[in-house]
């Protein structure tokens, strides 16, 4: 007889949501969790009282009113407000492209001038009619001036290609925004747990039995026997033994570093690097997160990386090639009865967070439990 109604393999956001909702639901849950820690990539570290966001700089932010309602239930949020800044060659832009840029770029003060600057810059290329890689997308998009500082080195670095060998879907469009606001988002709620992630999952997991350290693929036949269902949320091509073949990912290496005497490195928590010739893209700044006032900090360089079995699968590479691999996997996991399949690594997708609360409530709603 089933010791659990369900086991939870993964106990990132999406393995901790769908626990807490059966929880709640009087159903007997286990979650395992191969890493020797609970919160899958939004972990973050301790270190003298600073947050570091171990696995990549996390901000929530959402428009969704009931995601939003759904956190501070649990966890209560500061008013931090992503406001990036990008270092080209020692000079400083802010971000997103705003008016603020605009004017660090070209001296232009009004709406209006800066409209004409960027047509001027875009006009310079409108004989680009279809275009043939990232490089001339952009080119089209933004023209030379903010291509060439803003986007081309920091792209290049992040795909470890070189932009006219990138595809044009990586850009779509590239938004301009003509005032002088450099919030990142434009979700009306965004923040970061007060006390940081660590909280949010631990409220979440509140009362539910977790085994760390524990990886199901090594353990497969021994937990399966022991759970009526069991959600998986970890690689798809690993639970099915890469019978297909591997799905591609981007890696990212991450060098953190305390700095004992200083108590301000950068004065802000994100800053990109966008030269090529600079090997990492971003540098945070933990403490800022948080408001913290300690007499020290903790930076993080962020290093885009290739990916192999060992490394962190951090951005699925989405492109056809992969997307049709996945499907043969997806068309695999629909034939399982026992297991569910979600998140981001079994959907082998990007989501933000508050995506994937809103995912692991729905196909908890959808099992249409009592
Ligand atoms: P994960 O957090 O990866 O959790 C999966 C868990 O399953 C892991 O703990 C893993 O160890 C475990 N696992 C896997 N296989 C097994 C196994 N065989 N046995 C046991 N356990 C297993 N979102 C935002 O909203 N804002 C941001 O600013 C933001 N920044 C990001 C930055 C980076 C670099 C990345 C990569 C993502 C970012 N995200 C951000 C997205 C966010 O990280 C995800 O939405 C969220 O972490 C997904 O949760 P998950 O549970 O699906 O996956």
């Amino acid at each position: 007889k089933a010791l659990y109604d369900y086991l939870i393999v993964g106990s990132g956001l999406f393995g901790s949501v769908f626990a807490h909702e059966a929880y709640k639901a009087g159903k007997r849950c286990l979650v395992i969790e191969k890493r020797a820690h609970i919160g899958g990539n939004i972990y973050c570290e301790e270190i003298n009282g600073i947050n570091v966001h171990k696995y990549g700089a996390h901000i929530f932010h959402t428009d969704n009113d009931k995601t939003w309602e759904y956190v501070n239930q649990l966890v209560k949020f500061n008013r931090y407000t992503n406001s990036p800044i990008a270092n080209y060659k020692g000079k400083l832009y802010n971000l997103p492209f705003n008016m603020n840029t605009f004017y660090q770029l070209w001296g232009v003060r009004t709406p209006q001038e800066a409209m004409d600057k960027i047509n001027e810059q875009r006009n310079e290329f409108a004989h680009i009619i279809k275009p043939k890689n990232l490089e001339e997308q952009a080119l089209k998009l933004c023209g030379k001036d903010i291509y060439e500082r803003l986007i081309k080195g920091y792209t290049e670095k992040q795909w470890g290609r070189a932009a006219t060998e990138l595809p044009t879907f990586i850009i779509n469009r590239i938004p301009f925004r003509l005032t002088f606001d450099n919030n990142y988002f434009n979700d009306p709620y965004q923040g970061i747990p007060i006390g940081g992630y660590n909280k949010l999952i631990s409220a979440l997991l509140e009362g539910i039995e977790v085994k760390t350290n524990t990886d199901f693929l090594k353990h497969r036949t021994e937990f399966s026997s022991i759970a009526k269902k069991i959600l998986y949320t970890g690689c798809i091509d690993e639970y099915f033994d890469h019978r297909f073949g591997n799905l591609e990912y981007r890696s990212l290496r991450f060098e953190h570093i305390c700095i004992d005497d200083t108590a301000n490195y950068q004065g802000n928590a994100v800053v990109n690097y966008c030269e090529r010739e600079i090997p990492y893209t971003r540098i945070i700044e933990h403490k800022h997160f948080e408001f913290g006032t300690q007499p020290f900090t903790v930076i993080t360089r962020e290093y885009p990386d290739s990916f192999e079995t060992g490394k962190e699968p951090y951005y699925p590479i989405n492109d056809n090639k992969n997307n049709l691999l996945f499907k043969s996997y997806q068309e695999l996991a629909n034939q399982q009865t026992q297991t569910l399949f979600g998140g981001r690594l079994a959907q082998y997708t990007y989501a933000d967070m508050d995506d994937t609360i809103t995912a692991a409530l729905e196909l908890w709603r959808n099992l249409g439990e009592k």
